[in-house]
C-alpha cells in the first residue's frame, strides 16, 4: 500500500525520519506538498521565492516524485489519500501554534488512515526537555545544560529500496515571477561544508561582527529543513574544529533556536501576545505600527542612525539581517520610537527569508524585555557604540548606505560629526537617541507602577 510522505518543513532526502518511516510501511512512498494559500500569503515574497527553489531542488533529489497541490491540507491530504488508496500519511511532527492545529484538523479529516508523526525540525523535540520536577524550562542557559545532556540521536540513513509512487498530477502554484535564487538541499549541504572548513573554528570570535561574512547564513535552510540540525551537530562531533570555542559557540546558537522553538510549544500563545506581563499597560506609539513617519523612517532605513539604517536596507535587499543588527534595529523600533514588538515582529517575517515564528518573535520579546530570560527593559541598544564596536570600520553600513560612502571609517557611525557627511542625501536622525531612551524607562517605571507592587 502507498504510503503518502506529507513534506513541508523538511525538504530534503537524507536525514529524514519521517521518509524512513513512510518507506518502512512496506510499499511506494508518494512525496507530497501542499502550498497552503494561509502560508503563502503570510511568507511575504522572499521567503515564499526560496520556498519555491527548494522544492524545485527536492523534486530533482526525488526523482521528478513530487507532487505539488494547491489549497488547504484539510482538503488535499484526504483527497489525495482517497486518489491513491494511501495505507498512512507520515509527516515530521510540527511545533508551531498553526502547524499544530493544522495536523490536528488534517488528523480528523483522515478517519481509518493513520497520521504518523516521526521526527521533528529539531535535534531534540520541543516538549522533551524538561527541568527535574517535569515543568518546561523558562531561561536559556539551564536549558542548553539540559538539552545537552538530554543528546540526539544519529542522523537517520536513506531508505534502501525506496520505491516513489508515480502518475499523479501536481497543480500549478501561483508562484512570484522567477526570483533568482538557489535553495535546496545540495546548496545548504555545500555551504555547509564550506563553513565547516573555513569558518567554524573562529565563530566564536567573529561571529558579532557584520562586516566580515563569519555566520553559516544556514537560517533560512533550517527554516526550510533543506538541512536539518542533527546532521550539522553530528558533522561538528566528527570535525577537528568541533572542540574548539567557535564550535561551541555555534551549538549554543543551535540551542537558541530549539529554546524557542520549545518555549512556543509549552506557551502556543506567546507567538502574538507578551510572554511575561512585566509590561502590561506600556503606553506604546503608532497602535497599529504601521502609520506613524517614524515607523515608514526605521522600515525603509532612513531613520538617520546609520547601523539601524543599513540592516534594515540589508534586510529589504538581501531578506536577511546580520544577528547583532537585528537586535540593534528591533531595540530602535521598541526602545527609540516606542512601538510593540509585534509589529516591528511582523514586518521581519515579511520581509526575512529565514523568517520563523518562534526565532522571529521570541527574538523580538527578548529585545523588548517580555520574552524570556532576563534581557531587562532598561537595556537600552546604543545603535552608535554598537556600530563603532561591531563595525569598527564602518565597512558595514558603506556597504548597504551609499549616500554615506564617502564617509571614512569608523565616522560613519556618527555622519553628522563630519564636515560634509551629511552632503549626499543622508538623512537627519529622526528621533534624539539619549532622549528617546529616558522616555522608554519613564515608560517602563509607569507601566511597573500601573501593575502595582511587584508588577
Ligand atoms: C529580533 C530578532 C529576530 C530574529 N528573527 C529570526 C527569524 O525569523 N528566523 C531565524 O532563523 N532567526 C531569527 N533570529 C535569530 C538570528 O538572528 C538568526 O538565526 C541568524 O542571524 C541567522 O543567520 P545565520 O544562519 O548566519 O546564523 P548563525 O550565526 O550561523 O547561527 C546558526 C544557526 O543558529 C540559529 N540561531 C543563531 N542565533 C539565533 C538566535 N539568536 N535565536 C534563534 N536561533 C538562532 C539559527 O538557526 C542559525 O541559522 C532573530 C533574532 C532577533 C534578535
Amino acid at each position: 500500500m502507498t504510503a503518502l510522505l506529507w513534506l513541508r518543513r523538511d525538504l530534503r532526502l537524507h536525514d529524514l525520519p519521517a521518509l524512513l518511516a513512510a518507506h518502512e510501511a512496506g510499499g511506494e512512498v508518494l512525496p507530497v506538498f501542499v502550498a497552503d494559500p494561509v502560508l503563502l500569503a503570510s511568507a511575504g515574497a522572499v521567503r515564499r521565492a526560496h520556498l519555491a527553489a527548494a522544492l524545485a531542488e527536492l523534486d530533482e533529489s526525488y526523482d521528478g516524485a513530487v507532487v505539488v497541490r494547491v489549497g488547504r491540507p484539510e482538503e488535499e491530504i484526504p483527497r489525495l489519500v482517497r486518489e491513491v488508496g494511501a495505507g498512512s500519511v507520515h509527516v515530521s511532527r510540527e511545533t508551531t501554534p498553526y502547524g499544530r492545529n493544522r495536523d490536528e484538523r488534517v488528523g480528523r479529516t483522515l478517519d481509518e488512515v493513520p497520521l504518523v508523526a516521526t521526527g521533528t525540525p529539531y535535534a531534540v523535540g520541543p516538549g522533551l526537555v524538561r527541568k527535574a520536577d517535569g515543568g518546561p524550562f523558562q531561561v536559556f542557559t539551564p536549558f542548553s545544560r539540559a538539552w545537552r545532556e538530554h543528546g540526539w540521536p544519529r542522523p537517520a540513513p536513506l531508505p534502501d529500496g525506496l520505491r516513489w509512487h508515480r502518475g499523479v498530477e501536481s497543480s500549478p502554484v501561483p508562484w512570484d515571477e522567477e526570483a533568482d535564487v538557489r535553495c535546496g538541499e545540495a546548496t545548504a549541504l555545500a555551504r555547509w561544508a564550506d563553513f565547516l572548513e573555513n569558518d567554524l573554528a573562529d565563530y566564536g570570535r567573529d561571529r558579532d561582527r557584520p562586516d566580515l561574512d563569519a555566520t553559516s547564513q544556514l537560517s533560512v535552510h533550517l527554516k526550510y529543513g533543506t538541512i536539518h540540525p542533527r546532521t550539522m551537530l553530528a558533522d561538528i562531533a566528527a570535525h577537528p574544529a568541533g572542540r574548539g570555542e567557535g564550535a561551541r559557540r555555534f551549538v549554543t546558537e543551535l540551542c537558541w533556536r530549539e529554546f524557542y522553538a520549545d518555549v512556543l510549544w509549552h506557551r502556543p500563545e506567546s507567538a502574538w501576545a507578551d510572554l511575561r506581563e512585566d509590561l502590561r499597560g506600556m503606553e506604546y506609539a503608532d497602535p497599529d505600527g504601521d502609520a506613524s513617519d517614524h515607523v515608514h523612517a526605521w522600515q525603509e532605513g532612513r531613520t538617520g542612525y546609520p547601523f539601524v539604517d543599513a540592516g534594515m536596507r540589508q534586510l529589504l535587499t538581501e531578506g536577511w539581517m546580520h544577528n547583532r543588527v537585528r537586535m540593534v534595529v528591533a531595540s530602535f523600533l521598541v526602545k527609540d520610537l516606542h512601538v510593540w514588538w509585534g509589529h516591528g515582529a511582523r514586518y521581519f517575517l515579511e520581509h526575512l527569508r529565514d523568517g520563523d515564528v518562534a526565532s522571529n518573535n521570541h527574538g523580538w520579546q527578548w529585545v523588548a524585555g517580555t520574552g524570556t530570560d532576563p534581557a531587562p527593559y532598561f537595556r537600552v541598544f546604543n545603535p552608535i557604540t554598537q556600530g563603532e564596536r561591531f563595525d569598527p570600520d564602518g565597512a558595514y553600513v558603506r556597504r548597504y548606505v551609499p549616500e554615506l560612502a564617502h564617509v571614512p571609517g569608523r565616522a560613519v557611525h556618527q555622519p553628522w560629526t563630519v564636515p560634509d557627511g551629511l552632503s549626499n542625501g543622508y538623512p537627519e536622525r529622526i528621533v534624539d537617541h539619549a532622549a528617546e531612551r529616558l522616555e522608554a524607562l519613564r515608560r517602563y517605571e509607569a507601566a511597573k507602577a500601573s501593575n502595582g507592587p511587584g508588577g
